[in-house]
């Protein structure tokens, strides 16, 4: 019988398994996907072979590439990108770490705070969460991103929109401002120099500017795993659980096993009370199956697979609220062209930001090049003012918003992608409860019955789509105050890679899954850590700073209430600050 099992090691999972692995807890990781042990032999820069949903290495898929990607069923236009593996959809990210907006939490007071999703808010204050978003700004660690020459034109763009510099990690109101980001800032020869031969570890640390943090970070050259430059939990959290007797005084190592994919929570009557008591995983090469015991029961499955495991498990859903609001920050997507250079494809993917409390944000994302034509493709207004003349909506950018096809698209391109700017719209948007994953009626796989995801676009709110339409105007205005000659607003299709919410924690029991503690209303020592559990869309802001905060939250919690450990945070304050693994930790950074 172990202490604790954690499904699922991606943005959250490992946060947990680290942090109880640390206090001596028997923790195990069980992860679907396949663990990139040798990155260096088993990435590449070519980015089909990174990014292809169904064939890529990162993918929602086995170890074993001949084999297909996992099904699920997206019933509208729109695109999901969710990877599994150890460290599960950070592999992809950009580790943009901003803190949630105030106004999301219970009992704000601002003077905006009828302009947030008021009836979904975090049961418990924004001050409380501060402790923990501290902990995990110092173990990522999080640090002003590096700026480039994209950065220096965003920010001209910025200066033109009549808001100040934001210069506290805290947002209390618009503003704009470089991001914090959980990218180790270049040392030594990095972003000084493109010689290959000259940005091997140790002579240049943290982030090369190589431009491919989408492709999963393995630099610099010859760094350990726990110094590549992009902090996804497959540097950070992962190691730091499966070596926590090694920097913990009472630490014991946790266990991990990679391709077992969960299919099964199984509970117990105890005194009355329906309990979690373990679960019955698969192997993906072998297709055995073997039970496996604990004390408590963590899912990080992400916000498609904890509702599709828990509905297969058969636990309970008397309010029908698993798998509802299902929020996505209804992403939009901006770009303009310049006459100069604007170094989009270098440096870390998204290092400046603005923020607009109470509708959502802005950011500006560099992509490499074929990356770039995808992301001028997918749009919900069908062909920029062809079949659908009329249809896709004007403003401040050129024409209508659409997808540029033909010479258009030719004449975007070959324009050349670093002289590109891109922005994306970050909406606050609802809690929809139509919004939602259901079991599809296709055939189940070797897993069960699959996911069907549905998020109509009829079924946003007024508020979400009004948002929506504050934001691309002023990503148009910030194009065209950094020069930009055109500006396209592309109208994006649901593009899945904020997700969040879809078993969500509440201060109603009437629509919520979790309680303020992010243990299941039904089912004891059965808790959820990922992005599912956060109760709203967190304002706009990039989701995973605050699930891990939360996370941590969560292992805190399930420490002192099932293992009678004392608490993490005491009077507010972090016991962060005097933890000697985090100077430790900064020490070894060289920070
Ligand atoms: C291109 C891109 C850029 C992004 N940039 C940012 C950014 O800059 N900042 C930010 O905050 N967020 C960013 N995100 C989002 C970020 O990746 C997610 O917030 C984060 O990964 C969510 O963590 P999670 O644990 O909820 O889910 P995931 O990271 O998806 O992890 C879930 C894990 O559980 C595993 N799993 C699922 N079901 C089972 C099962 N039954 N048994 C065993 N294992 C299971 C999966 O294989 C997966 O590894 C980005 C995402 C993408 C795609």
């Amino acid at each position: 019988m172990r202490d604790v099992i954690v499904i699922g090691a991606g943005g959250g999972g490992p946060v947990v398994a680290a942090e109880l692995a640390a206090k001596g807890l028997d923790v195990l990781m069980l992860e679907a996907g396949p663990r990139h042990a040798k990155p260096r032999e088993q990435w590449t820069h070519f980015e089909n072979d990174a990014n292809n949903p169904l064939t890529g290495y990162f993918r929602l898929g086995p170890s074993d590439r001949s084999k297909p990607a996992w099904f699920r069923e997206w019933s509208q236009n729109s695109f999901v990108w969710q990877v599994a593996g150890v460290g599960g959809t950070t592999q992809h990210f950009y580790g943009n770490y901003p803190r949630a907006y105030p106004g999301v939490f219970a009992r704000y007071e601002g003077s905006d705070a009828d302009r947030y999703d008021t009836a979904h808010r975090f049961p418990f204050t924004y001050s409380e969460l501060v402790p923990y978003f501290e902990w995990v700004e110092a173990t990522a660690p999080v640090q002003t991103a590096a700026m480039g020459t994209k950065e220096q034109v965003y920010l001209r763009g910025c200066e033109t929109l009549g808001i100040p510099v934001q210069t506290t990690k805290t947002s209390y109101g618009a503003g704009y401002r470089p991001q914090q980001n959980a990218i180790l800032q270049p040392g030594g020869n990095a972003g000084r120099t493109t010689d290959a031969n000259l940005l091997s570890y140790p002579e240049a640390t943290g982030c090369t500017f190589c431009g491919y943090c989408f492709q999963g970070c393995m630099e610099p050259v010859a760094a350990p795993r726990n110094q590549f430059a992009k902090r996804s939990t497959d540097n950070t959290y992962v190691p730091m659980a499966l070596t926590a007797d090694a920097w913990s005084p009472e630490g014991r190592p946790a266990a991990l096993i990679a391709d077992a994919y969960v299919t099964r929570i199984h509970t117990e009557q105890r005194e009355g009370e329906l309990v979690a008591s373990g679960v019955t995983w698969r192997d993906n090469a072998s297709g055995s199956e073997q039970r496996e015991d604990a004390r408590v029961v963590v899912m990080a499955g992400g916000c498609t697979e904890n509702p599709r495991l828990w509905l297969n498990s058969g636990l309970p859903n008397p309010n029908d609220w698993v798998g509802r609001g299902y929020t996505d920050h209804f992403f939009d997507w901006l770009v303009g062209t310049l006459d100069e250079y604007t170094g989009n494809s270098k440096g870390p993917g998204s290092a400046a930001r603005c923020d607009f409390p109470g509708y959502g944000g802005l950011e500006n994302v560099g992509l490499p090049p074929a990356l770039e034509a995808f992301a001028l493709t997918l749009s919900d207004s069908g062909i920029r003012g062809r079949y659908d003349n009329g249809r896709g909506p004007t403003g401040p950018w050129d024409g209508q918003a659409g997808r540029p096809i033909g010479p258009e698209l030719k004449d975007i391109l070959g324009h050349g992608v670093d002289n590109l700017l891109n922005v994306l719209v970050i909406t606050d948007d609802d809690v929809e409860p139509g919004n939602r994953v259901v079991p599809s009626a296709f055939p189940a796989d070797e897993h069960g019955p699959v996911p069907k995801v549905t998020f109509p676009r009829r079924q946003r709110s007024r508020r979400t789509l009004q948002n929506r339409e504050f934001l691309a105007r002023k990503a148009a205005e910030l194009l065209r105050g950094a020069g930009a000659k055109q500006v396209y607003r592309i109208d994006w299709a649901p593009l899945i890679l904020h997700v969040q919410s879809s078993m969500r924690m509440g201060e109603s029991e009437r629509d919520s899954v979790l309680d303020s503690n992010a243990e299941a209303r039904w089912v004891k020592r059965l808790f959820i850590a990922d992005n599912s559990a956060l109760a709203n869309s967190l304002g706009g802001p990039n989701p995973t700073l605050t699930a891990q905060a939360l996370a941590t939250r969560t292992a805190e919690r399930i420490f002192q209430q099932y293992f009678g450990g004392d608490p993490w945070v005491v009077d507010g304050q972090p016991v962060v600050s005097t933890d000697p693994r985090i100077s430790r930790r900064l020490a070894e950074l060289g920070l």
